[in-house]
Formats: structure tokens, sequence, C-alpha cells
């Protein structure tokens, strides 16, 4: 299984980087998982669009969902013919697409994407996976998601605020990959709603993953001190999510 980072930022993309999103590959099937801003140019370096098999999207959220547009657009006008792509997410996240288009293009962009809800709960088939979703305190209903595959598995927040469902989603995870919005402190003023770097640590600790990749850190944020606040809590593999950084997991 490899993971490639297609974009790390929180909210919106520092200069040179992308919003949330990654690219999975398991027995040549392809999932990007969260599209935010910035993230298909960083998608296209790697494959065309029609190389994609699905997507998954946590919420509706901007920067985790906005690059779909593009993806639509590449994929009904680069290619003819192509079969509509699937795209499974909650409510919320066709409607903010649609929104940037208008009239006769808001059909053909139903024609382009089937989308599957995405609901609390949900267990199915996914290629080699079995995709599983546990909703998590955020603004916006976010799925908590997992990929098990044979011998490997994936969890991802998408954007929580703590919660113990995080460690009953990731249990044992070959990778975490854990919101990490802010190194050690969140701010007083604001809901809690997305996690610190330090939280994340702890949850992968508590959940004893087998390794733990730091995403969607607030622009400006050094992660360097991400990495350390996290290291406080958890002692096995910590990873930034930096845009083009490849993981390779190997099965158990
Ligand atoms: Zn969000």
């Amino acid at each position: 299984m490899r993971v490639t980072v297609l974009g790390g930022c929180g909210a919106w993309p520092e200069a040179g980087r992308a919003a949330a999103g990654f690219l999975i590959e398991q027995d040549g099937f392809m999932v990007a998982l969260d599209l935010g801003y910035a993230t298909l140019p960083n998608l296209l370096r790697i494959i065309p669009p029609e190389r994609l098999d699905a997507v998954l999207i946590t919420h509706e959220h901007p920067d985790h969902c906005a690059d779909l547009h593009p993806l639509h657009r590449a994929w009904r006008m680069r290619v003819d013919s192509l079969p509509p792509l699937r795209v499974y997410c909650p409510d919320g996240v066709l409607a903010r697409i649609e929104g940037l288009e208008g009239g006769e293009d808001v059909a053909e962009l139903r024609a382009t994407l089937e989308v599957r809800p995405l609901a609390p709960g949900v267990s199915f088939a996914l290629g080699p996976w079995r995709v599983s979703s546990r909703f998590l305190p955020h603004w916006v209903p976010n799925a908590g998601l997992r990929l098990d595959a044979d011998e490997v598995s994936i969890a991802y927040t998408g954007d929580t605020g703590p919660s113990e469902e995080i460690i009953d989603l990731a249990a044992g995870a070959s990778l975490f990959i854990a919101d990490a919005t802010w190194p050690g402190h969140a701010p007083a003023h604001i809901p809690r709603y997305d996690l610190t770097a330090t939280e994340a640590g702890r949850y992968a600790a508590e959940a004893g993953v087998e390794r733990l990749l730091l995403t969607h850190f607030w622009p400006g944020t050094d992660r360097s001190r991400s990495v350390a606040a996290a290291r406080a809590h958890y002692d096995r593999d910590i990873m930034v999510a930096d845009e083009g950084v490849t993981i390779s997991v190997p099965p158990r």
C-alpha cells in the first residue's frame, strides 16, 4: 500500500503547498482521500484523472473538497465518454461543488460524478478495501474513515475535536492520518473541533497504531514543533504531511 500526500494545510494553502488530500494505491486501485484547495495539480503529477477509481471526501469544508470541482472538469472535458466517477461523501459536499456551476452545467456535474452518501456507521467494499465511517465532532458532519485491506489498514480523522471515538477508529491501524491543526494548544476562543499534535500523538499511542502521519497544519505552523509535541506521547514512526511525501506500508 502506498500513500502520497497531495496536501497537508488546514484552512487555506500556504505558498507552494495545498490543503488536505492524499492518494492511496493498493493492488493498482487508486483512491483520492479528500481533495482540498490546490490538491488536483499534485494528483495530476502522479496520474491522469481517468486512472482514479474513486474519491472519498470526509466533509464539506472546501479545504477538503474544493478540488473535486476541477477534477470533475478534467473528467468531463479531457477524455470522451468516461463512466461517472464514484465519489463517497457526506451530505453537503455536492452542494458546495455545484455552487461553482450554474444552469445546465449542474446537470453535467451530476452526470459526471456518481455520488454515494457517506452516512455515520456505514461499511462497504471499495476495490481491495473495506471502508467504514465514524462521524467525529466538527463544525459540519465529518466522516472519520477507516480502510481495511488484507494485512494493511488506514485510519483518517478528517477534521475532528477530541473524542474517544478516534481510538476505536484507529485501533491497530498500519497508518493513522491525524488532524494536527495546532502543535500544542488549541485557541481558547473557538470550540474544540480540531486536534492539536499533542492530542494526535496521545490518540496514536492509545490506539496502538504502527505509524502516525500528522496533517491539516494551520498555515505558518512550524511542523517540527508538531512532531515534537506528538513525540511526547507516541514513540513509533511520526511523519509530516508535506506535499509529495510518499509512504509505503508493507503488509504485516
Ligand atoms: Zn473542516
